[in-house]
């Protein structure tokens, strides 16, 4: 059995992930699925999971964040995606920096101060296009792998200029590049600098103060990795877990509730 002393889950619009962390803060546990739209039932599934790993959850505080943590009625506290992240960030790396989170349907670019603070943050869920869900609609029309896709694109020096800034227009412009019978890897080439065109212009608006770090699902992805830096110019860090930033935030943060609460408690 380990022992998990506070947990932290993100609902997010693709996945869910939750984390639990030992007493140092360590990440000590995880489970990471496609979201459900019945939140609740996912979560309690989580927490049933949890159980099984450190007995009763008696007493451990449990932080919701992401897009659906309104809905996570068994949270002690629900917390912005903007602080979790900046949380995670800060516990691994101990400095600030710029970072860039590409999710499966929203991306943010914040800017975290050397003390771990949130300066400043832009964030996308209104246009699909700069996000997970633009390459992943492309993959699954193409019948490519997700996990082939930034791999394929890297095999190229070759681009091809997605002109379409929509996600159901640059489909349809891929369609008609292959059947005019350009080369699939300077297409996916193509896609990937239009989605990370749309990342720096975010980037932009708040500014790059380095080192950029990158996170979120798409931060598995090489060619996106790769692009950003030949944009930006800056060399990007990934953190261990990119996919679990929030959820380890959000563990943190109620750790840290926790050990509030005591001090208050043994102060009264
Ligand atoms: P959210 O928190 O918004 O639910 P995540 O940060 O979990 O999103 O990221 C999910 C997205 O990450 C998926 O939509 C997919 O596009 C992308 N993704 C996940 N794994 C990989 C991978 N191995 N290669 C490329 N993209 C990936």
């Amino acid at each position: 059995m380990v022992e998990i002393q506070a947990l932290g889950i993100d609902v997010g619009s693709t996945t869910t992930k939750i984390v639990g962390v030992d007493q140092s803060g360590r990440m000590i546990w995880h489970l990471l699925e496609p979201a459900e739209p019945r939140v609740a039932d996912q979560v309690e599934r989580f927490l049933e999971a949890a159980r099984q790993q450190t007995g009763p959850l008696i007493g451990i505080p449990l932080i919701a964040t992401g897009y659906g943590r309104r809905l996570v009625s068994q949270a002690t506290r629900q917390v912005t995606e903007i602080s979790c992240h900046a949380r995670g960030i800060f516990r691994e790396f101990q400095h600030g920096g710029t970072l860039v989170d590409i999710g499966g349907q929203d991306s943010k670019v914040i800017a975290i101060n050397s003390d771990g603070k949130v300066l400043d943050f832009v964030m996308n869920d209104k246009c699909s296009a700069g996000t997970g869900r633009f390459l992943e609609n492309i993959a699954n029309r193409l019948q490519i792998p997700l996990n082939n896709l930034g791999e394929a694109a890297l095999s190229t020096s070759q681009e091809v200029s997605i002109s379409s800034t929509c996600t159901v227009f640059a489909e349809t412009e891929v369609i008609s590049l292959i059947a005019h019978g350009t080369p699939l890897p300077s297409i996916l080439r193509g896609l990937h600098r239009s989605l990370i065109k749309r990342i720096v212009a975010m980037i932009q608006t708040v500014g790059l103060s380095p080192p950029l770090i990158l996170s979120g699902g798409v931060a598995q992805n090489p060619a996106i990795c790769r692009l950003l830096q030949e944009e930006t110019g800056e060399k990007v860090i990934l953190p261990r877990f990119p996919q679990l930033v929030g959820a380890q935030g959000a563990a943190l943060i109620a750790l840290e509730m926790r050990a509030a609460e005591n001090a208050s408690f043994l102060g009264a």
